[in-house]
């Protein structure tokens, strides 16, 4: 009998849930970036063994709502949390032992799946101040995402945790986002690399078109900023950085759909669209349900 399930990656941002994510499933799935919030929504990705199918979901990190792409954020981490078989809480381990998850994500009760708590970024410490932590925080893993240190014991452990139950989803199968996803995900990220400052909360990307079946892949993709000076920011000197970025992207594209790509990259104002609903329904964040405010 083989098991099968969804572990849930949460945590703060910048603990290193997508890292932790892009380094279980093998694969670059999500976007890392040292700025918070990079990653917006959910990102599943898939491993599949003999024995266990484990489908990981990536969770915005858990913030105290104040306006409404935080609240979007804070919904789909909650839902993630309640759709969880086994719920993966990955802390900076320089930061020492972190909170229960119920009191870091200001819980009414602790969640229903079991949870298994990460110390990440276990590289970065030395031998003495890691066995120290792991002496206060008995039960946990000192792991590093970057390296792979510890992170199969950490998954073998998730692994048992799933219930028992037929693969959920084709063996060879990584992911359950489409490719255009993907796509506007590393155009996103590619700008937010090349940005410093405000604009990048304030950066969403849109797959406007997406002509595959010959070569080069024809995509029509829009950066949207939230004001005027934020596009003349990304526009840069005579286009040098629209240029920059869409040329970096580009390869990125290739890489991921393994062929030649013509990015068509364009940067557009849509005034203030983290505060409209409409706007982030239309990126395709989740919106909180009644029961998530
Ligand atoms: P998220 O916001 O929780 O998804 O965090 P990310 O995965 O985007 O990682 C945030 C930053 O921490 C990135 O710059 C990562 O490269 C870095 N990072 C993640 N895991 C590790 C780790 O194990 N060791 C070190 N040194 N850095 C890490
Ligand atoms: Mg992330």
């Amino acid at each position: 009998m083989t098991k099968a399930g969804i572990a849930t990656l949460v945590g703060r941002p910048n603990a290193g849930k997508s890292t932790l994510l892009n380094r279980i499933i093998g694969q670059k799935l999500s976007i890392t970036s040292p700025k918070p919030q990079s990653t917006r929504d959910r990102v599943v990705g898939i491993r599949s063994t003999d024995d266990y199918q484990m489908i990981v979901a990536d969770t915005p990190g858990l913030l105290v709502p104040t306006y409404a792409l935080q609240r979007s954020m804070r919904a789909t981490a909650l839902q993630a949390l309640r759709d969880a078989d086994v719920i993966i809480y990955i802390a900076d381990a320089s930061d020492g032992p972190p909170p229960p998850l119920a009191v870091a994500a200001s819980l009414a009760q602790p969640p229903a799946a079991p949870v298994l708590l990460a110390l990440n970024k276990a590289d970065l410490l030395d031998a003495r101040r890691s066995d120290a932590l792991l002496a206060d925080t008995p039960g946990a893993y000192a792991i590093s995402a970057l390296t792979g240190f510890g992170v199969d014991a950490l998954v073998a452990d998730a692994a048992a945790r799933l219930p028992d139950s037929p693969f959920l989803y084709p063996a060879d199968e990584i992911g359950t986002q489409p490719v255009r996803f993907f796509a506007a995900e590393l155009i996103r990220e590619t700008a937010l690399e090349q940005l410093s400052d405000e604009v990048p909360y304030s950066v969403a990307c849109e797959i406007e078109e997406f002509r595959e079946g010959r070569v080069p892949v024809y995509i029509r993709a829009v950066i949207y900023v939230e004001r005027e000076s934020q596009r003349r920011i990304l526009i840069g000197n005579k286009g040098s950085r629209v240029r920059e970025i869409g040329r970096a992207a580009r390869l990125k594209l290739e890489e991921l759909i393994g062929s030649a790509v013509y990015l068509d990259l364009w940067v557009k104002v849509l005034e203030n669209w983290r505060r409209k609903e409409s706007a982030l329904r239309r990126f395709g964040f989740t919106l909180p349900g009644s029961s998530d405010r």
